[in-house]
């Protein structure tokens, strides 16, 4: 049998090259607590990502809720189920309610027609998610929370180095979170980091990620601890080298699979979006039962039998969690549901051949033949 085929693999720089890069750890014995590497790492990423401001973090998660804590939010939350668990734990995590809207069935990210029809004044904010690095409706967004005072954090955990009308992503909304996680386009093993505007909200961030604490003898903060190590950051800092390099390797990847899935009956595959600067984060396909030969359940089974790994992402909807039992009714998102019934996220990452992606689609057409 063929080597297993996961639905993502790391990058990784050589090992010399991050060897060198912690080599100097070992001179000042300076381990965490935002050293010279966190610096120089936060500097660059400002810089590639063209934001205002960042603050790195531990993972990605953190930074959410910690972002959510530091701009003080009450009541309820506007956001979609169709999301990984991080979304939606984020925001009850922070004692807040989460309001579901649907998506929209064109890039599945929230159906900003659906927004003020939930809001109430008890609304304290939109959590909205790029989801598959699919950029949210930014404009209609911005317009509805001006309108009724609303703070907006964006989920831009898939959107690294993503750009919309030639700005980073990272500019739209009072903040945006990355997640560096080491299935991500980029990643610093485990990491994240929030981007945004007010120096105010960054200096509750930056308390809130080391215990609270404002100066050596005054605590003001019920923070956590969610600082990035001088590890983690020299990973990133090496895999910043190579970004470039693998997202247009990414790109190859996502071009094969258009190429040989684009003219089928009965599956959707994703598209670039008109003024989006793209990251090839995800390749999810999207199959219509009625046109197509065989379910999403059957062709996730048939890659698996030949021992490849596709994802049902993001199948259940964080709405349907066990977790939240009886809380949230799943009628109303209806398209989110129908969705995420019908979805597969395909394997896609820089160092997959162009023979496995043939291969891969070959067995997707043969499902059930
Ligand atoms: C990965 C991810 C997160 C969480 O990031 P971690 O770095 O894994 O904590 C949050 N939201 C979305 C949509 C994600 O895909």
């Amino acid at each position: 049998m063929r080597e297993k085929i996961l639905v993502t693999r790391s990058s990784m720089p050589s090992f010399e090259e991050y060897i060198d890069e912690i080599r100097p750890l070992w001179d000042t014995h300076w381990l965490t607590n935002m050293g010279v590497k966190h610096q120089e790492l936060e500097t660059q990423l400002k810089d590639y990502l063209s934001v205002p401001n960042i603050s790195l973090f531990s993972n990605g998660h953190m930074a959410l809720e910690l972002a959510i804590q530091a701009m003080g939010l009450k009541g309820e939350v506007i956001t979609t189920p169709f999301t990984f668990a991080s979304t939606t734990h984020a925001i009850v995590r922070n004692g807040l309610e989460p309001v579901f809207c649907d998506i929209n069935s064109e890039d599945c990210t929230i159906d900003v027609t659906k927004i003020e029809g939930l809001i109430n004044d008890r609304t304290s904010a939109i959590i909205p998610v790029h989801v598959y690095g699919n950029v949210c409706n930014v404009e209609e967004i911005e317009r509805i929370a001006k309108k009724y005072e609303l703070k907006v954090i964006y989920d831009a955990a898939h959107t690294f180095g993503v750009k919309y009308k030639g700005r980073g992503i990272g500019c739209y909304g009072d903040a945006s979170i990355y997640s560096f996680h080491a299935t991500k386009v980029f990643n610093t093993i485990e990491g994240g980091a929030v981007s945004f505007k007010d120096e105010e909200f960054g200096l509750n961030l930056y308390r809130l990620k080391n215990f609270g604490i404002r100066g050596p003898e005054v605590v003001d903060g019920v923070g956590a601890n969610a600082k990035m190590n001088e590890f983690q950051a020299a990973m990133g800092i090496c895999n910043l080298r190579h970004i470039d390099k693998e997202i247009e390797k990414r790109r190859k990847v996502y071009e094969r699979y258009i190429d040989n899935l684009s003219n089928i009956d009965g599956i959707k595959v994703p598209f670039v979006q008109n003024d989006v600067f793209p990251n090839f984060s995800y390749f999810p396909i999207i199959f219509d039962n009625k046109a197509f030969c065989a379910t999403r359940n059957e062709v996730y089974n048939n890659l698996l039998e030949n021992n490849i790994v596709s994802r049902k992402y993001f199948y259940p909807l964080t709405n349907t969690f066990e977790c939240f039992h009886g809380k949230y009714d799943v009628g109303l998102t209806p398209i989110a549901l129908n969705i995420s019934k019908r979805v597969l996220t395909l394997p896609l990452f820089s160092e997959l051949r162009i023979e496995d992606v043939d291969n891969i689609c070959k067995i997707i057409l043969n499902t059930n033949k």
